[in-house]
């Protein structure tokens, strides 16, 4: 079998095995990525979750010594969720973001890739491969564009006319030469709607991101969220896809391809308040298949007590406290403690005085303080 012959036979049997578009790029180096990854570096615009340096990023052949062409796929996930949960007063929601809403995409990406690996192994025999999802060096973004999966948004996503930018991505270095696509002209025009709809301003200059302040690195972090953020991630535990949510090519766009991919609602969109006291067990359970449970609880729980502070809940009121004056993770005390102080019950404040007297942490006696100034705020209205 040629390598032409490779090619096509590649591209049925991966609409047989359910990819959704695939596309070969070359292997050579991604130069203005590189570039741009320089300049985000000395403006400081990374999120830290990198893997490898910036060449092991944009040069494959770092990644497969004999790289000749990359081979990258791309598989189409929903944009809405078919019963939409009541947010009801005493059972307040959050909500992943839609990449988070199914089984994990690292896992369902990789087992397609190894099966595309296998087959292109068994007809050339020769073949030397690389498989990579997301948590590789190599930007998977790059890769897609070079192939003529999407072009690359001033949202920083890559955006399919087929499927828009909801669409996961994967890839596979070989050193097998194919012929590669063209890429996409770009398709933004004059549009802004991105740019203008994120909160923080972390779009810079249409197509660079500033990781810093996007609200789905802050979702992420482990370590208090900075305040300035909290109250603009509203009900977003995991994640934040406004930029995506806004983009013309995304406005129908909602594909139910993939049963993996199917959200149950209780995980999607969980009811907050059992999330604040959840064991590790239950939490393995419910939410060790998704995407967004890759850093552990603790930021979940956390974003879950900023959530309830910006609906106000005042049903929560009691857990919160609780967890305020028991949980042992000073992070999670002392959001609790904000977020008392954005619900702002008389209850909720005598509390935090009550718990500030005991407190020993003074990062927690710091947002102790900081919940009570919505008081002040409150009284000086
Ligand atoms: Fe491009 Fe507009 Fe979509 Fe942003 S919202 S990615 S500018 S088309």
């Amino acid at each position: 079998m040629n390598t032409s012959q490779l090619r096509q036979a590649i591209l049925d049997y991966s609409e047989e095995i359910g990819i959704d578009k695939l596309g070969f790029a070359s292997a050579d180096v991604f130069e203005s990525l590189k570039q741009r990854l320089k300049r985000q570096q000395e403006l400081g615009y990374q999120s830290g979750f990198e893997k490898g340096s910036i060449e092991e990023r944009t040069e494959p052949d770092r990644l497969l010594p004999e790289a000749k062409s990359i081979i990258s796929i791309a598989l189409a996930y929903p944009s809405r969720t078919k019963d939409r949960p009541a947010n009801k007063k005493e059972e307040r929601r959050g909500v992943f973001c839609r990449a988070s809403w199914g089984r994990d995409y690292h896992e369902v990406l990789k087992a397609k890739l190894t099966d595309l690996d296998a087959f292109i192994r068994e007809r050339f025999p020769d073949a030397e491969t690389n498989v990579m999802v997301d948590t590789g060096e190599l930007s998977d973004r790059a890769v897609a564009e070079r192939a003529g999966i999407g072009f690359s948004g001033k949202n920083t996503s890559i955006i399919t006319p087929e499927f828009g930018s909801y669409v996961y991505l994967g890839e596979i270095i070989t050193n097998i030469p194919f012929v590669p696509d063209t890429p996409l002209e770009d398709g933004c025009g004059s549009c802004t709607k991105c740019l203008d709809a994120c909160p923080t301003g972390a779009l810079v200059q249409g197509g660079q991101l500033d990781a810093q302040k996007c609200l789905a690195f802050q979702t992420q972090t482990k370590d208090f969220m900075p305040e300035e953020y909290r109250s603009k991630i509203g009900h977003f535990i995991y994640g934040f896809d406004t930029c995506q949510a806004v983009c013309p090519y995304n406005k129908h766009m909602d594909v139910h391809k993939h049963p993996e991919f199917e959200p149950d609602l209780d995980v999607a969109k969980p009811k907050l308040k059992p999330m604040l006291r959840i064991s590790n067990r239950e939490f393995k359970e419910t939410f060790g298949h998704v995407a967004g449970s890759w850093r552990g609880k603790k930021p979940l729980q956390r974003n879950a007590l900023i959530a309830l502070g910006n609906d106000r809940d005042t049903a929560s009121v009691d857990e919160i406290i609780s967890v305020m004056s028991n949980d042992p993770r000073p992070v999670i005390r002392g959001t609790a403690a904000w977020s008392l102080g954005k619900i702002g019950t008389e209850e909720a404040y005598a509390a935090i005085k009550d718990a500030m007297k005991q407190e020993q942490d003074d990062q927690v006696v710091e947002e102790m303080e900081k919940g009570l100034t919505f008081q002040e705020v409150t009284l000086t209205d």
